[in-house]
């Protein structure tokens, strides 16, 4: 689908691993390259008509993404570096105030390093515990689980809203629920979902939610954070400059800016913030509802071919993203990505960033399929192909 608006995609690769990024549409990188040629300036700081365009733009994606994520106000979207950027926003600007000495907060074994190592730092710098919400037998999250693991310290709940290991879809809207009838907040990492599903922060009632363009078809190094105005007005900035100061005095005394604008010092990833506003255009234009059709029945149809194999191993075949996790009988996953990429098909392995995982599935190490929409039946047809000639590979890769 829409496959000839990606440069990168007429030459002869198959892209199989969206999770790590996407490719990039024609229409974001035209985006980058005006701002770049046409009407360079710097944001919130020149009275000229390029600043002024400049402006009106940066803030234009403000309301895009607000738009996007069905959040109540602009100014509730704060631009970050990234998932990750946000992640620690929100747990040293926010939750290193709010939690006290054996508050609790719950996470998964499967959570990328980003939600799990900001809380290592809490606990070590002020004594928090973490606690894990245990997985069922798929490596997924059930209400019922949650519900066990909640304690009377427990204050925030901080979770993938899909995951990277295994695309497994978390029930979101259950989870904040509960919280929130037990005084507990919920954090939701978006870095996996956002191109993927539907995301509607009133509906689900998310406290705060990060996400990162480059995994939804944009520039890198550009994302964003969410929060409910009243949570930001009380979150710190971790950062202080030009730009987020309304004024201060040399005695020390200062004054932040308000929300959004407090978060945002010095100059600001201008380029990739139009990048993004794009990509969201992009997304909106195919629409949310045909991306989660199409890549739904592309997984079954992958999930299909590789059940008929006797010398795959599934490790996800029933959860309902578009990331297929698997491993081929005696053989390395490392090795086997090396072998498809002999063939132009681009897989991850590895423990994909969930470097405790490996107690849920007694395995490190998988190859692992991330499906866009973009991907097709006939590239599918090809890696099956090349999968079943796997008898090869030493000839191919030493
Ligand atoms: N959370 C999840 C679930 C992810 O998959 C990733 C990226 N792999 C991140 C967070 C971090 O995103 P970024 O590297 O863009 O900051």
């Amino acid at each position: 689908m829409n496959r000839e608006d990606f440069p990168i995609l007429a030459k002869d690769l198959i892209y199989f691993d969206n999770g790590a990024t996407t490719m990039k549409p024609q229409m974001v990188i035209d985006s980058i390259t005006k701002y770049y040629s046409e009407y360079c300036a710097n944001a919130h700081r020149g009275d000229y008509k390029n600043s002024q365009i400049v402006d009106s733009i940066y803030e234009g994606v403000r309301e895009k993404i607000r738009k996007f994520i069905n959040a109540n106000e602009a100014s509730e979207i704060v631009f970050t570096s990234g998932a990750t950027d946000g992640l620690n926003r929100i747990v040293f600007g926010f939750f290193k105030e709010y939690l006290k000495k054996d508050d609790e907060v719950l996470l998964t074994e499967s959570e990328h390093a980003s939600n799990i190592l900001p809380w290592f730092a809490l606990q070590h710098d002020i004594g928090i515990k973490i606690n894990y919400i245990p997985l069922d037998a798929n490596g997924e999250v059930t209400i019922e689980n949650v519900k066990k693991t909640i304690s009377p310290n427990t204050k925030v709940i901080s979770i993938a809203c899909v995951t990277n290991v295994i695309g497994d879809i978390r029930p979101i809207r259950d989870i904040t629920k509960l919280a929130h009838q037990n005084n507990i907040l919920v954090i939701g990492d978006g870095a996996q979902s956002l191109s993927h599903i539907k995301t509607d922060v009133k509906i689900d009632d998310i406290d705060f939610l990060v996400g990162s363009a480059h995994k939804m078809y944009g520039p890198t190094g550009i994302g964003f954070l969410y929060g409910k105005y009243d949570l930001l007005n009380k979150m710190k900035p971790i950062s202080y400059g030009g730009g987020m100061n309304a004024m201060y005095l040399k005695n020390g005394y200062m004054e932040l800016r308000e929300v959004p604008t407090k978060f945002e010092a010095g100059t600001q990833n201008i380029a990739g913030v139009i990048g993004m506003g794009a990509c969201v255009d992009y997304i909106n234009k195919i629409g949310i509802n045909k991306i989660v059709t199409y890549e739904h029945e592309l997984k079954e149809y992958l999930i299909n071919k590789l059940k008929n194999m006797n010398n795959i191993i599934l490790y996800n075949e029933n959860v309902a993203g578009s990331i297929v996790t698997f491993n081929v009988k005696d053989i390395f996953s490392q090795d086997v990505s090396i072998y498809l990429d002999k063939h132009n098909i681009c897989v991850r392995s590895g423990n994909h960033c969930a470097k405790i995982l490996d107690n849920v599935f007694n395995i490190s190490n998988t190859c692992r399929i991330s499906l866009s929409f973009y991907n097709t039946y006939e590239e599918i047809d090809k890696f099956i192909e090349v999968l079943k000639n796997i008898d090869n590979i030493w000839n191919e890769i030493l």
